[in-house]
């Protein structure tokens, strides 16, 4: 903060993508501007923000020290430089087991199998032998994951049917550690957003159902389809893992729906893209219910506000065109919420998403296809 402005809740949020832009944006709403820590100039956040720090190696422990409360917008933080800012008085909100469990998938299948939560049979493995070795048990596929969380953009998670594929992986990750994992045969992919203040009060939002399509998160619906009391066990599961963490801010606990039931998948200590739909849906965002958490004040209400709500992802296209150009068309899809991240187009890249709320999901989900399809040009039919 300034020093000639009083700074009575100086957060600090390192990372400077969509989701401290819309961290930030709810900031700001209860009436204070954020720090932000960010990598370059144009990240989608630092726009909004005219004193945005810019990274080099050795800044992120001075942006600290001119922080109260640090937050984050991804895990891939160093531990070590994590621990020297907590040792140097900095209050880290999530804390260093929260982070660590959400950037190294091995820790965290660790974690929460010793504590008696269920997830996939696991194994650290060396090389394409060890991947035989894994799959003497239940055979092929087996599913290799790199052991830090992937960078957005990034590939981090392979099906692999035999030896020869799991080598080339191997081949082509030289760089990283890699883990299997037993193949799930998944009915449903859910994601639990759980908030949780320093002293354990938590809440958790409606469940959320994604369709994940070579990887790419294709849609996003709520409610799940799923009944009450499966729905009920996924919160007490998630709500567990956030008090067991002691998790601080939002925690996404993400899930498979086997004929087993429900098997954890991944953790993300911070606001998900599968809960985007809580800033149209729900009384307060899980922006909002973030920074009310990390700040140790009292979280709003997390119920749904609309039967059915909803997202798809706004993704750049090949021939580059920004979806922006679409923006009129879109904004005439009424019901639709268009939110643009400022992002430069790049095949692929996550520039922005579409809610829409509804009576039902297949209402829904027609206004946001409408509305998506509005911002690459083309008609939805
Ligand atoms: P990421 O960090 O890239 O999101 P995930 O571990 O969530 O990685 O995996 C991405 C997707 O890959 C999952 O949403 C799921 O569709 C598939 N996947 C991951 N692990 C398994 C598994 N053990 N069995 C079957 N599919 C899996």
């Amino acid at each position: 903060m300034p020093s000639e402005l009083p700074a009575l809740y100086p957060l600090g949020i390192v990372g400077a993508g969509q989701i401290a832009r819309m961290t930030h944006q709810a900031a700001m709403k209860l009436g204070f501007t954020p720090r932000l820590f960010a990598e370059r100039f144009d990240d989608s956040a630092a726009q909004a923000a005219p004193d945005a720090v810019f990274y080099h190696p050795d800044a992120l422990a001075g942006f600290a020290e001119d922080c109260a409360v640090l937050t984050f917008e991804h895990e891939r933080i160093d531990i070590g430089l994590l621990q020297a800012m907590e040792e140097n008085g900095s209050l880290l909100r999530p804390g260093i087991e929260t982070i660590r469990a959400a950037f190294d998938k091995m820790y965290q299948r660790r974690v929460l199998k010793n504590k008696g939560f269920n997830v996939p049979r696991f194994s650290e493995v060396r090389g394409p032998d060890d991947v035989l070795d894994f799959a003497a048990s239940d055979g092929f596929p087996i599913v290799l994951k790199t052991v830090r969380a992937a960078k957005p953009g990034e590939r981090g998670v392979w099906i692999v049917e035999n030896r020869s594929e799991a080598m080339k992986v191997f081949s082509e990750q030289s760089d990283q550690q890699l883990m299997a994992e037993e193949f799930q045969a998944i009915l449903k992919e859910l994601v639990v957003l759980v908030v949780r203040r320093p002293g354990g009060q938590s809440r958790c939002y409606p469940i959320t159902e994604i369709s994940i399509q070579d990887g790419i998160c294709t849609e996003i619906r709520t409610p799940a389809d799923i009944g009450t009391r499966l729905a009920s066990e996924a919160k007490d599961v998630a709500t567990s893992i956030a008090d067991e963490l002691q998790a601080v801010g939002v925690l996404a606990v993400e899930f498979f729906l086997t004929t087993e039931g429900l098997v954890v998948n991944e953790l993300a200590a911070r606001p998900h893209n599968a809960g985007h739909f809580t800033l149209e849906a729900c009384p307060t965002s899980q922006f909002e219910n973030h920074v009310r958490a990390v700040l140790d004040l009292p979280l709003g209400p997390t119920w749904a506000n609309a039967p059915a709500a909803v997202t798809l992802n706004v993704l750049g296209t090949l021939d580059g065109v920004d979806p922006a150009r679409g923006l009129p068309e879109a904004l005439a899809v009424e019901g639709a919420q268009v939110h643009l991240y400022g992002k430069l187009p790049r095949p692929r890249r996550k520039l922005g998403h579409v809610t829409a709320i509804g009576d039902d999901i297949g209402q829904a989900r027609d206004l946001a296809r409408r509305a998506e399809a509005a911002l690459h040009g083309r008609r939805h039919i």
